[in-house]
């Protein structure tokens, strides 16, 4: 059986591929792309974050099932806004070292549910050795020690002392020793490189693995430099950034001595966690949360909640809304729809879920199980007017246009946890503004149901094992295990 190499790029669009290898600028891209198979439209879950997305990814499920609602969320039983280190000024009133515990422990470990099952988990369980190279979900059957680095210590005074679980190899940075360590460079392991947490590093562990024979049977290499470039530099003109990430690919392929002989010996998989959008340059392109809820108490960074009526989350181009007083949340739900730079706005409702178009004010209403049936195969109860998840039915099957997989990836996220939630999303070129949360005027940002942030291209090359012609990112866990289970240990 081949080993399998997982390449993760964060931010990762199909216009900016297609427009590097029709200008010839990817070699490594181009060759994965030609020796394999390619679909430029793979939906990935919402909300569009890194956290949300590799948790989907590496258990094969959505948020209902695997319990990590996004990349900033609420607690309700702890009281406290759960946030996976975005936004430093916010990371600093939330007090960095509950974030940083929140992403170094309590993802992994508290938070994602032990209802599911990661890739490394049932890899293990048939015997296969696998790696995950800086990626945010790693949970596995081995236990790492977190050496948090001289610097962070000092910065944050703050001490770790549990272990994280992982699979035989985890990196997380500098902050994990693997036994390849000595063979990553020091200078892509400083503070300005996130203490390792960048492209250099994983690429630099991910070959030293090969070149000591020390591969394992999968490995998932985690490459997020794209994705802080593509929200300074706007995602039109991604393609540099990309051509960067390419360079990195290349030194991957050439550890094996030649590109030819990397694909005989590996299956390559290549694809993202989710676009992003162009936001636009003027400030009415931030829509204020703090003002448009300013009727209400909104529980603000750092403080207990007591009779606050909400609390609010905001990732990016998709907030949180998380009612305190259910009295006030219809009062709530009318000043979300006077707002039209708001997309949707959507709340559970009976065993499913109303959207209403911010503006307009149209509704529809879906549940799972019904007379409709999808393009993937599920069953739906639907209701009102379809136009507001611009839905269609073609020869019987319930189609998608600007928001791929909604239905299933919208009740998701809402059931995510079981308290009262309200999802809003920003329209096209808009994202949310609140108090201390970073902005991307002229830049890219992410996070809605929508197509810009929710396709990805996808790579397959070095197997024919039948996928999907309509893949997502929640099949892509079975497909791996699927490959293991077709070729077993003699
Ligand atoms: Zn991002």
């Amino acid at each position: 059986m081949k080993k399998v190499i997982f390449l993760l790029v964060d931010s990762l669009m199909p216009t900016v591929l297609e427009e590097c290898l029709r200008l010839k600028t990817v070699p490594a891209l181009q060759f994965l792309k030609d020796r394999g198979r390619y679909w430029r439209e793979c939906v990935t879950v919402f909300p569009t974050m890194t956290a949300s997305v590799d948790s989907s990814l590496v258990t094969g499920t959505y948020p209902d099932a695997h319990r990590v609602p996004g990349l900033i969320w609420y607690d309700p039983q702890e009281k406290k806004i759960i946030d996976y280190l975005n936004g430093w000024r916010c990371v600093w009133k939330l007090g960095i070292d509950h974030c940083a515990r929140n992403v170094l422990y309590d993802l992994n470990e508290r938070h994602l549910s032990k209802q599911v099952t990661t890739v490394f988990e049932e890899l293990a369980a048939r015997g296969k050795t696998s790696a995950s190279l800086n990626t945010i979900i790693h949970r596995g059957p081995k236990k790492h020690r977190v050496r948090l680095p001289f610097l962070a210590r000092l910065l944050t005074r703050f001490r770790f002392h549990d272990n994280v679980s992982g699979p035989d190899v985890l990196t997380l940075g500098a902050m994990v020793v693997t036994p390849v360590s000595p063979q990553i460079p020091r200078h892509v392991q400083g503070m300005r490189q996130r203490f390792g947490i960048n492209d250099s590093f994983a690429v630099h562990a991910a070959k030293a693995l090969i070149e000591s024979g020390q591969q394992p049977d999968f490995m998932l290499v985690y490459l997020p430099d794209n994705d802080h470039q593509v929200h300074r530099a706007n995602p039109a003109h991604a393609e540099n950034t990309l051509i960067r990430v390419d360079q990195r690919i290349q030194q991957i392929l050439n550890a094996f001595g030649s590109w030819e002989a990397a694909v005989d010996q590996c299956v390559f998989i290549v694809t993202g966690d989710h676009g992003q959008t162009r936001i636009g340059n003027e400030r009415e392109f931030n829509i204020d949360l703090d003002r448009l809820l300013e009727p209400f108490r909104v529980l603000q960074l750092g403080e207990e909640l007591r009779d606050h009526d909400l609390v609010v989350c905001n990732n990016e181009r998709m907030t949180y809304l998380y009612p305190q007083n259910l009295e006030r949340q219809e009062a709530i739900l009318q000043q979300l729809t006077s707002e039209s730079r708001i997309d949707l706005i959507a709340w559970k409702q009976g065993n499913g879920v109303m959207v209403r178009e911010g503006g307009s004010g149209r509704e529809v209403f879906f549940a799972p199980g019904g007379p409709y049936v999808d393009l993937y195969g599920s069953e739906w109860t639907i209701s009102g007017e379809w136009i507001v998840l611009d839905l269609y039915e073609d020869q019987g099957i319930v189609r998608y246009r600007d928001y791929p997989d909604v239905l299933h990836r919208l009740y998701g996220a809402l059931y995510s946890q079981d308290v009262p939630m309200i999802v809003i999303t920003a329209r096209p070129r808009y994202e949310f503004l609140t108090r201390l949360y970073p902005r991307h005027l002229n830049g890219g940002c992410h996070g809605s149901l929508h197509k810009y942030d929710s396709l990805v291209p996808l790579i397959v090359t070095g197997t024919d094992q039948p996928l999907n012609e309509h893949p997502r990112l929640v099949d892509l866990k079975q497909f791996i295990v699927k490959l293991f289970d077709a070729h077993p240990v003699p």
